[in-house]
């Protein structure tokens, strides 16, 4: 079946339907007051307590890999094998300090690369994802990252963190890409010596974690180099929204009860030890969310944690299925709603569509949220803000000859 396991199909917000005959036209507010402002978009909460939306099981269409100086490669040469410590024990021994930070090669987080790697792989791909109805060169109605899906998910719980999304129409299919806020970047710039070790230590637990054949054992006397990464290319839909796009994996679990990818994969994740249970449910409230976002939309089954001690010592794993995460946090009146993050996606991607519809790579319109507030946008022609290149719309708009249809 095509369908996951949840519940029907549904359109958020028909309660608060008024008047409009556009089923996209849900929630949308135009203010009158003043004729300068555009459309803004709520982002309350209570506003997508419906239930759960349509959400076609995640397929894998593809994969791609950055390797060491951050070249892309079409091929799974970064992928890395799931590798736990032989007993589940409680104290498998990580110390999540070593090697820090003389084994520790950074990517250098000042090249914003936007969407290009994503790109290339369409782009090297393009003619298996042409059979289009819509004469599209891509049967996709959004291309952008996993990440930021994974914050639009969880916007309507989000108190601290605002984002800036850009979006260009191009040949029938709406692109996204991050554009960092100022305060983000102020934090990255000034971020504290604890934080960047923190950051570190996630990293060093891939290493612990992971091995580079399928029985190999992991080598943590390795350096760690975040410019390796290895990316799934997903495509899917959510509601009436055809989504391609592409997310960073840390590990393929060979001996997974699901063997085949996306399932197999395995998010691996730290967290502080914590030490009662208003600990935990602040943890439930807080970071699972966040877990649930990004390993749910790739359909990425497990994600195993590790508990950081004082001292940086691993003092414990638990393995969460993402499947079941929503079981943990629904005795929580207070906590978050899968069902809500996804209705809000859906709601907002409707909202882009209603938008966004001149066709023009060199248009970008930047839609802005700060905690607290709606969504609005700002129109950009000609601008700093393009973030398609030339060298993608040249490739995808060189005509390719249609696939034969066969009549009957
Ligand atoms: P995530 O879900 O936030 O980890 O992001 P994705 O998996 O969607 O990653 C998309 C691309 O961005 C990949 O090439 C990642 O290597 C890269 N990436 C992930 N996190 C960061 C980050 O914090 N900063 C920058 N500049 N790139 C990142
Ligand atoms: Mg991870």
């Amino acid at each position: 079946s095509e369908q996951l396991p949840m519940k029907p199909t549904v359109h958020p917000g028909t309660r608060e339907r008024e008047g409009s005959q556009d089923p996209q036209d849900y929630h949308i507010k135009r203010q009158k007051s003043d004729p300068k402002a555009s459309l803004t978009f709520p982002v309350t909460a209570s506003r997508y307590d419906a239930p759960f939306p349509f959400y076609r099981r995640p397929a894998e269409i593809g994969r791609f890999s950055l390797d060491a100086q951050r070249c892309y490669h079409g091929d799974a040469r970064q992928l890395r094998y799931y590798a736990p410590p032989p007993m589940e024990g409680p104290t498998p021994g990580f110390d999540l300090r070593d090697g820090y930070p003389d084994r520790y090669v950074k990517r250098d987080e000042d090249v914003r690369e936007g969407l290009d790697h994503l790109l290339k792989w369409v782009a090297q791909n393009q003619k298996e994802l042409q059979t289009d109805d819509k004469g599209r060169p891509l049967n996709a109605d959004f291309v952008t990252w996993r990440g930021h899906l994974t914050k639009v998910l969880t916007t309507p719980y989000e108190t601290r963190d605002g984002w800036l999304l850009a979006v260009s129409l191009f040949r029938g299919t709406l692109y996204i890409s991050e554009v960092e806020t100022e305060a983000a970047r102020e934090e990255r710039e000034h971020r504290s010596e604890l934080l960047k070790e923190l950051a570190y230590m996630g990293y060093k637990f891939e290493q612990y974690m992971c091995a580079d054949t399928p029985d190999g054992t992991p080598d943590p006397s390795g350096v760690v180099n975040t410019n390796e990464a290895f990316c799934t290319v997903i495509r899917t839909r959510l509601g009436t929204h055809s989504l391609l796009f592409s997310g960073e994996v840390d590990c393929t679990d060979p001996r997974s009860p699901w063997p085949d990818p996306p399932s197999c994969y395995v998010e691996l994740k730290t967290s502080k030890v914590m030490h009662s249970l208003a600990h935990r449910k602040n943890f439930y409230r807080q970071k699972m969310i966040k877990w649930w976002a990004q390993s749910f939309l790739p359909g990425v089954s497990r994600i195993v944690a590790g508990y950081r001690g004082p001292d940086g010592s691993v003092v414990g794993l638990e393995t969460f299925e993402t499947m079941k995460i929503f079981q943990l946090i629904k005795e929580d009146p207070g906590c978050w709603k899968p069902a809500v993050c996804m209705n809000f996606c859906a709601a907002f991607l409707a909202f882009v569509k209603k938008v966004v519809t001149e066709d023009n790579p060199k248009l970008v319109h930047l839609f802005a949220w700060e905690p607290g507030h709606p969504i609005s946008y700002t129109v950009h022609r000609d601008s700093d803000y393009i973030f398609l290149p030339d060298w993608y719309v040249e490739a995808m708009s060189t005509e390719k000859p249609p696939t034969p249809r066969i009549p009957d």
